[in-house]
């Protein structure tokens, strides 16, 4: 891409209403623009980062062998009423009256719908286990819509329902998504720590939240601090082995994390002091098992091997794609803004031109985009005519985690400058090299 027909509005000023590093930055990065109170648009650089994040979570949902589908955004309210929840959502819930008089709803999440699917269509063990998601647009009205799409009333999330014939498949697809959930983030360069959380109104027994630790969080955390040395990394895992899932699950959840919900002060006191460690989180995602709340009152059940109706054991899952951003953010940056890593970076590298309109170092800007293009990656090239000083600001902001300047100064000693975004450090090298760098980082080689 290049910038001068790109669609990139940064702003100069940092706007007077974000309270929290991500939402000033989202805001002058020009990914965002809000709409009306927690709603917002999603500008070119903030919906590419998004359909980043939704594209490593669709990878890792199906290595896991989850299923993708789309259920609508509009849902009517009958079936609410089936389970109980259209009364006790509350105010959370917005909800519409059509044409005819009849009550609908904007979903805030979809047991129900799911769960209406699964009975019409499935109806033998045979057809389990199943585990169904989406990724969709939601909206609960939040009382406080606040720090930008942290907490948005309109939101993009992944919501998953396993069904299961017995309660012991259920908690092996629970751990599965535990395990998906913790590749899905380490992909994202974020560590999420799996903290026991307070099911509230999903309902259930075994629930674990995903906390992203940052001082702007809005949760209190209480962990042990060897909790933080765990990295799941590239290991293999082959999700159907009940075993390998549930080591993971027990490495990954066996130390004390909590959030205030769940805190005990008196287990919590007998972590060696040293370790003890009281923080705030971001919670970007979370896991339940809730057995037979949803599949019972509305008669999702199948017919077992001995022929007897028995309704399905349930849990559901949910990222929170749009809050992804913020907290990936929070996590990485500094004072002149984003720093993303490299699984999610729009693009993969920015190219300054120094001097636009030199013949030289025009040509040989364009020589480099057409080699990261060739390789498949997609660098965005500033070949507008602004001062050095600005093209820098622009880049450090957006934070792109590779630069290469370009300058008639280098190119008469035939280099170019490889800047990391996250270190700062720079090294001058051929333009090919600085190629094959960037090559090597991405894992893509030259054809
Ligand atoms: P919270 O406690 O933050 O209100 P929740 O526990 O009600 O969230 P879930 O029902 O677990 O949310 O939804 C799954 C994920 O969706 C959450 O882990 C979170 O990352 C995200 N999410 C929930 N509410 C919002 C919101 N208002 N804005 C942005 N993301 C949200
Ligand atoms: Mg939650």
């Amino acid at each position: 891409m290049r910038l001068s027909r790109y669609f990139l509005p940064v702003l100069k000023e940092t706007p007077a209403e974000a309270q929290i590093v991500s939402h000033r930055y989202m805001l002058r990065a020009g990914m965002i623009k809000q709409a009306s109170a927690g709603i917002y648009s999603w500008l070119p650089l903030g919906f590419k980062i998004l359909r980043k994040i939704e594209n490593i979570i669709h990878e890792e949902q199906a290595r896991a062998g989850h299923i993708a589908m789309l259920m609508p955004t509009i849902q009517s309210a009958d079936l609410w009423r089936e389970s109980g929840r259209y009364d006790a959502y509350g105010a959370e819930m917005l909800r519409i009256t059509d044409r005819h008089e009849r009550d609908m709803l904007f979903t805030p999440t979809a047991e129900e719908l799911i769960t209406d699917i699964f009975r019409a269509n499935v109806s033998s063990y045979k057809d389990l286990p199943l585990t169904l998601y989406q990724i969709q647009w939601k909206f609960r009205d939040e009382i406080r819509p606040r720090f930008g799409v942290m907490r948005g009333r309109e939101f993009y999330m992944k919501d998953g329902y396993n069904f299961d014939l017995t309660k012991e498949d259920a908690l092996h697809a629970y751990n599965r998504h535990l395990v998906s959930y913790l590749r899905t983030y380490e992909r994202m360069g974020l560590q999420a720590i799996p903290m026991r959380a307070d099911s509230g109104p999903i309902g259930g027994d075994d629930t674990h939240e995903f906390l992203v630790l940052a001082e702007t969080g809005e949760s209190e955390v209480f962990y042990d601090s060897e909790i933080t040395d765990l990295k799941f990394g590239d290991r293999e895992i082959d999700y159907s082995s009940r075993a390998q899932c549930q080591a993971v699950l027990e490495e990954f959840t066996s130390r004390y994390a909590r959030t205030d919900e769940t805190h005990d002060e008196a287990l919590f006191n007998q972590i060696p002091e040293e370790r003890r460690r009281v923080a705030r989180g971001i919670e970007v995602g979370q896991i339940f098992y809730f057995g037979t709340k949803y599949s019972e009152p509305m008669g999702a059940t199948v017919t077992d091997a001995e022929g007897n109706k028995v309704p399905v054991h349930m849990g559901s899952h949910g990222i929170g794609v749009s809050r992804l951003l913020g907290a990936i953010i929070e996590a990485s940056h500094d004072d002149k803004g984003i720093i993303w890593p490299e699984g999610v970076t729009p693009f993969h590298a920015g190219i300054v031109n120094l001097k636009q309109g030199d013949a030289e170092a025009d040509a040989a800007c364009e020589a480099l985009y057409a080699s990261l293009t060739a390789l498949g990656l997609e660098p965005l090239y500033d070949d507008t005519t602004e001062r050095a000083g600005a093209k820098f600001a622009t880049m450090d902001l957006i934070g792109l985690p590779w630069r290469i300047t370009v300058g008639p100064r280098g190119l008469k000693n035939g280099v170019v400058e490889l800047t990391s975004r996250r270190t700062g450090e720079s090294e001058e090298l051929p333009p090919e090299a600085a190629v094959a760098k960037i090559a090597a980082i991405y894992g893509v080689a030259k054809a």
